[in-house]
């Protein structure tokens, strides 16, 4: 089996995962987590709409959600706030209300986005990172606990 590195979508801790699972459980904050590749051609109207892998949302797609994902295509409507960890691509049929956190972001001239954006790889979180922040927030605890 291929394993593939993900961060979890509800605490950002790495997960290792089989390449084919659909979703697996967050051994650190015990979430289930979809792993899947998601094409998104429906209506959807949900808080959070998140996997730990690409999402791609084609024209027949209406997401009323706070979307998180490995890598985001938009062809459709998308309304709510976005963090993708790599890449969003908003396509020239897309209209895009909210606010978009991502290491990249590619607007197609066509498109209609309102909303904040926050680009650069620093915005967003890696492996390192959420590691790092755990093992100092574990230092931290350990320290507080000492005393
Ligand atoms: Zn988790």
């Amino acid at each position: 089996m291929a394993v593939r590195h993900i961060l979890c979508t509800q605490c950002d801790l790495p997960l290792d995962v089989d390449e084919t699972a659909k979703s697996v459980n967050c051994r650190h904050c015990n979430t289930r987590v979809i792993t899947e590749a998601m094409v998104v051609a429906e209506y959807v109207a949900v808080r959070r709409f998140a996997t730990a892998n690409r999402m791609r949302i084609t024209k027949k797609g209406i997401v009323y959600a706070s979307v998180r994902a490995d890598a985001l295509e938009v062809e459709g409507v998308l309304q709510g706030d976005v963090v993708s960890l790599t890449s969003i691509r908003i396509a020239k049929s897309a209209q895009v209300k909210g606010s978009l956190r991502g290491a990249s972001l590619s607007l197609e001239p066509g498109a209609t986005f309102v909303g904040d954006v926050a680009i650069g790889p620093e915005q967003v979180p890696t492996a390192e990172s959420t590691v790092d922040g755990a093992l100092a927030r574990e230092a931290a605890a350990r320290e507080a606990a000492g005393r």
